[in-house]
């Protein structure tokens, strides 16, 4: 009877075969698509003036601002000082000096700079923005003092240092900001309201999803994404965990990711035995540190129909 064992068992591992086959090999291909456009919690809507600044919502990293002053004789110099010393009384910012990896530079320069029939006593700007989602992340900032200020307050550097906060010319004669210097000007309400919400955002990173797309072929999972970092800071390691209802499919590290910077993502043929068809599938940001927004930290891709 040696032939009906040998049948039996040639019966036995085509099953197998086919049973291996069925599980292994991928058949209809499943595409997942976004359940629902991803709404944020995070606005920062601009609110009353948006031709504050050069950009929308452009600011520093932290409201606890690094500077450095350069080749200033001691009058400018000190005219620098008590210029930071009225935003810092006006605002919630506040400066610190650093002897190097300044954000704000401050230097001096004695030669006469003429624009049509005026002086330039000073100038001011950003050298360096990086643009996010949600800011125009300020990474530098320059200030040059030219003249001496005639004025009992610190105008003329108050009105550069606004420049290297972002804020450019305004057309009411009484504010700080108004292309030509008069001794009564001031910084005004709607600035220092504008300052004060603008650096109320806490010095965080915001990892966020962007064109999610998967697709299921058998028991096999190919996925594509972006993960952009939208905060105020480089974000520390995280983990994306990709989750077929309530099992875990995937695991990525993403390390640090730069402030405005994102990393794609792509896996193909991604082996998942755990995978099923009838669960929609979770891409999930593992982030155990604080963010802007938490919220943007989940998607649900459910089957194209
Ligand atoms: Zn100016």
């Amino acid at each position: 009877m040696e032939w009906i064992k040998s049948l039996s068992t040639f019966f036995v591992l085509l099953v197998i075969g086919l049973l291996t086959f069925y599980f292994f090999i991928p058949t209809n291909s499943v595409n997942y698509v976004l359940q629902e456009s991803q709404g944020s919690n995070f606005s920062l809507s601009q609110t009353t003036n948006d031709s504050f600044q050069f950009y929308q919502n452009m600011r520093y990293s932290d409201y606890k601002i690094s500077y450095r002053i350069t080749g200033c004789p001691i009058g400018k110099k000190d005219e620098m000082k008590r210029a930071i010393a009225y935003i810092e009384d006006k605002t919630i910012l506040q400066f610190y000096e650093v002897v190097d990896s300044e954000e704000i530079s401050v230097t001096c320069d004695n030669t006469l700079k003429i624009e049509g029939s005026a002086f330039i006593a000073g100038e001011g700007g950003t050298t360096n923005v990086t643009k996010t989602n949600n800011f125009n992340v300020i990474d530098n900032g320059q200030v040059l003092l030219l003249r001496e200020t005639q004025c009992a307050e610190p105008i003329v550097a108050s009105h550069e240092l606004m420049h290297s906060l972002g804020f450019q010319h305004s057309t009411n004669p009484s504010n700080l900001m108004y292309p030509t210097v008069d001794c009564r000007q001031t910084i005004g309400d709607d600035t220092v309201n504008y300052i004060n919400k603008l650096y109320s955002y806490p010095s965080f990173s915001d990892l966020s999803f962007e064109n999610v797309t998967a697709t299921i072929k058998g028991k096999y999972l190919n996925g594509n994404f972006i993960i952009r970092n939208n905060g105020l800071i480089n974000s520390e390691n995280a983990t994306v965990i990709v989750y077929s209802g309530n099992s875990i499919v995937k695991k990525i590290s993403l390390g640090s990711i730069n402030v405005g910077y994102g990393i794609e993502i792509m896996f193909e043929n991604q082996w998942s035995p755990q995978i099923s068809s009838d669960e929609s599938l979770r891409f999930v940001i593992d982030a155990r540190f604080n963010e802007l927004d938490k919220s943007n930290n989940e998607v649900v891709l459910n089957e194209k129909k």
